[in-house]
């Protein structure tokens, strides 16, 4: 299913495109979290980082520092936060893959994000041995 992102690329509704390759598309974003944010998807319909090819995902992020670089200088931005948002439990809203790029302007700004939580003692370790038995199957 088309989303929202797909009509931008074919050009059927209008963005505010600021970079575009083969690969890659990059727009403002319509509800900007700070003036500038900017949102790098992939050309090629995917969902997000799970059925991202390695290789464009690796191109977004090239994309995302070339933007970052840039914001930096046309807003005078402070910093950049770079995130993705992948699934519906994550926040993501648009079932198309895209980077936000956002200039930062002031620390202390806090996106607003789940409170933190502790280990245990020795659980750490715990979901570290079960993260790296499944990044090493
Ligand atoms: P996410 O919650 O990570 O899926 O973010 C989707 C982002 O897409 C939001 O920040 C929206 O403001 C942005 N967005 C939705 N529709 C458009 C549009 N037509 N043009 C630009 N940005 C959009």
């Amino acid at each position: 299913m088309s989303t929202i992102f797909k009509r931008i690329i074919d050009r059927e509704i209008p963005a505010d495109i600021v970079y575009e390759d083969d690969t890659v598309l990059a727009f403002l974003d319509i509800h900007p979290v700070r003036k500038g944010h900017t949102l790098v998807i992939p050309k090629a319909e995917c969902v997000n980082i799970f059925d991202a090819k390695p290789e464009v995902l690796g191109h977004m992020m090239i994309v995302a520092q070339k933007v970052a670089n840039a914001l930096m200088e046309a807003t005078e931005a402070k910093g950049v936060n770079i995130h993705m948002n992948n699934g519906h439990d994550a926040g993501q809203d648009v079932p198309h893959a895209h980077l936000h790029v956002i200039p930062r302007f002031k620390r202390g700004e806090v996106f607003q994000v789940p409170e933190h939580e502790t280990y245990e003692d020795g659980e750490s370790v715990l979901f570290a041995e079960k993260i790296k038995s499944v990044l090493t199957q």
